[in-house]
């Protein structure tokens, strides 16, 4: 899968294909990551590549002109079969849906040349981008959350890793992503390692036990327990599609017993 990013500080992004899990997926060639820098789309002395607001009022506004030439060049070098992704606080939430979405769309496509391989993300800066940019070129806005970032790459670096953890070959153990939150509407459950005793507090027996059900069986009900306890909005989005089941519904209330007796 390729990310384009469009963005005046491509050494912050590109940090993203240097270190962990993306740096490993970019050195496996399983992603490919190219910045595409505005300053470079310019043609005045300055490379100029923000204005005063019209209308007046406080910070700078990207200006379109190099945003447009930098957006359809990156668009060219994908075959113009990626999308455009805004980061924008005014962007609809990410989540792991969307973003299971669009790992699965990628790993999906065929090498066909109209399917869709990658993204194209556009960072901005200052007070944000020309408006006419998103009517013109955007497909998609997106935002991590609601709060005002300086800039949009530390979004699209969000991006960038939680799609590629999804993505075919790139976890070491296919099922590691499978358990982790959010995927059922659930939290994951607690992890441990070794030692088995750390300052008087002990590992759960049944970790122990060697005995598999068992420990899924414990796993699971302290997923649902937590994902009650903590992220109720969870499992009422959970009634909506797949409501827990009445084998959950038991291990729920045993966790329930298990929170008061402790
Ligand atoms: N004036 C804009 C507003 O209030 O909607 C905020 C501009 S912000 C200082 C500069 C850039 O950071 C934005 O153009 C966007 O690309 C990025 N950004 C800020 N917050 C973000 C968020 N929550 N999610 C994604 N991108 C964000």
């Amino acid at each position: 899968m390729r990310f384009d990013v469009i963005t005046l500080l491509p050494e912050l992004v590109e940090a993203v294909t240097q270190v962990g899990v993306t740096g490993r997926a970019a050195t496996r060639g399983l992603i490919e990551l190219h910045c595409w820098n505005p300053r470079d789309f310019t043609e005045d002395v300055h490379r100029t590549v923000d204005d005063r607001p019209y209308g007046g009022g406080p910070g700078m506004v990207m200006k379109a002109e190099c945003l447009l030439k930098t957006i359809r060049a990156a668009r060219e070098a994908t075959n113009k079969t990626a999308k455009v992704i805004y980061l924008s606080p005014q962007g609809k939430k990410l989540d792991q849906k969307a973003v299971r979405e669009f790992a699965n769309s990628f790993a999906k496509s065929s090498n066909e040349p109209n399917d869709q391989q990658g993204l194209i993300l556009l960072c901005g800066r200052y007070e944000g981008i020309d408006e006419r940019i998103i009517e013109l070129e955007v497909d998609e806005e997106w935002s991590i959350g609601d709060y005002v970032l300086s800039g949009g790459e530390l979004g699209a670096m969000v991006i960038i890793d939680a799609i590629t953890r999804l993505l075919p070959d790139v976890l070491g153990h296919e099922s590691s992503a499978e358990q982790d939150s959010f995927t059922e509407n659930l939290l994951d459950c607690e992890h441990f390692t070794r030692p088995e005793i750390v300052e008087g507090l002990q590992i759960p027996a049944v970790l122990k036990s060697g005995d598999h059900k068992a420990i899924a069986q414990w796993r699971r009900k302290q997923a649902i327990g937590r994902t009650f306890q903590r992220r109720p909005d969870l499992l009422k989005n959970d009634a909506k599609d797949n409501a827990l089941s009445s084998d959950d519904k038991k291990l729920l209330d045993e966790y329930l017993k298990d929170s008061d007796s402790n």
